[in-house]
């Protein structure tokens, strides 16, 4: 079987209030069918529908502040609290604290200690790399724990070649903003398919969607709402081409921001998690009480891989 963590940065469970959260006025129906026609809200409880198990997770972690991204990811990836081990939220990137925890023991080394194949599916420009070598740009948590692993970042020959995703799904800011005049740009469905794609070669495979944070910090409503129709489209052309009998598709976010445009901040919402797929565990569906804590837990269980434990 294949898991694939689609994982969406900054975004939480908010306020059914269209003027400040772009989830209450999005059209979404790809979404909403998921969810028996509700929306990604804090007034949408846990559910078990027919394809899909939602779980509202809490995000701040039993720690004073906003959650941040490196703890926030780094406590999805090892299912350790790591904003309480370091005893504070921290982001974006990891300090040296967080990345002992990362070059540890994570979903991405516990699926290749095991023989499996696992792969991050985000292709990086040329300019990262070379940023990275510089000293100019850090690691976020994510390539970091892939690359701890063993696993390579996908570059821009893989993109080309079809092995990786453009962080926007279809490729077109590589064309628009990163100089690659000539590379394929495919449609927002066929986006979502490729990604299902390219899931099934990997056991568990990982794709960081991080403009939906980015958009958070800076987007108006209207553009935060053109960029969730967009990742609609995408997860119908993923789900129309998703084996719910064989694989298990994870979504879930580090912390809130995107569905509160009325500050720039994070929030303390809880995040949203959902489950499709064959193993979609509704004894994982909880009334109460599931934190990012639980989402490695429940992946390692699907891989029928042990637990993750400090
Ligand atoms: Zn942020």
């Amino acid at each position: 079987m294949s898991v694939l963590l689609l994982f969406l940065d900054g975004v939480g469970l908010g306020d059914d209030d269209p003027s400040v959260n772009p989830l209450a006025r999005a059209e979404m129906p790809v979404l909403s069918s998921l969810l028996d026609g509700k929306r990604l809200l804090r007034t949408t409880g846990p559910m078990v529908t027919e394809r899909a198990g939602f779980i509202p997770t809490g995000a701040t972690l039993g720690v004073p502040g906003r959650p941040q991204s490196a703890t926030g990811q780094t406590t999805i990836l090892t299912g350790i609290n790591a904003a309480q081990i370091i005893g504070e939220h921290w982001g974006p990137k990891p300090d040296a604290r967080l990345r002992r925890l990362l070059e540890g023991d994570t979903l991405f080394r516990r699926v290749v200690t095991a023989g499996r194949r696992a792969a991050l599916l985000n292709a990086y420009p040329s300019g990262y790399f070379a940023s990275i070598e510089r000293g100019h740009r850090l690691l976020s948590a994510v390539p970091l724990a892939a690359t701890a692993a063993g696993l390579p970042l996908f570059t821009a020959d893989d993109l080309y070649a079809g092995r990786a995703l453009a962080a926007d799904f279809t490729g077109d800011g590589w064309r628009s903003r990163l100089g690659y005049t000539d590379v394929p740009v495919l449609t927002l469905r066929q986006a979502g398919s490729s990604l299902a794609e390219l899931a099934r070669q990997y056991e568990f495979s990982f794709f960081e969607y991080w403009p939906t944070d980015v958009l958070g910090h800076r987007a108006s409503l209207e553009e935060a709402v053109i960029a969730l129709e967009q990742l609609d489209a995408v997860l119908g052309g993923l789900l129309d081409a998703w084996d719910d009998t064989r694989d298990l598709l994870v979504v879930t976010s580090d912390h809130g921001n995107l569905e509160d445009l009325s500050h720039r901040h994070h929030t303390l919402n809880p995040v949203p998690t959902i489950l499709v797929g064959k193993r979609s565990m509704a004894n994982a569906v909880r009334p109460t009480g599931f934190e990012l804590m639980g989402i490695a837990p429940l992946i390692l269980a699907a891989l029928d891989l042990e637990r993750i434990r400090l």
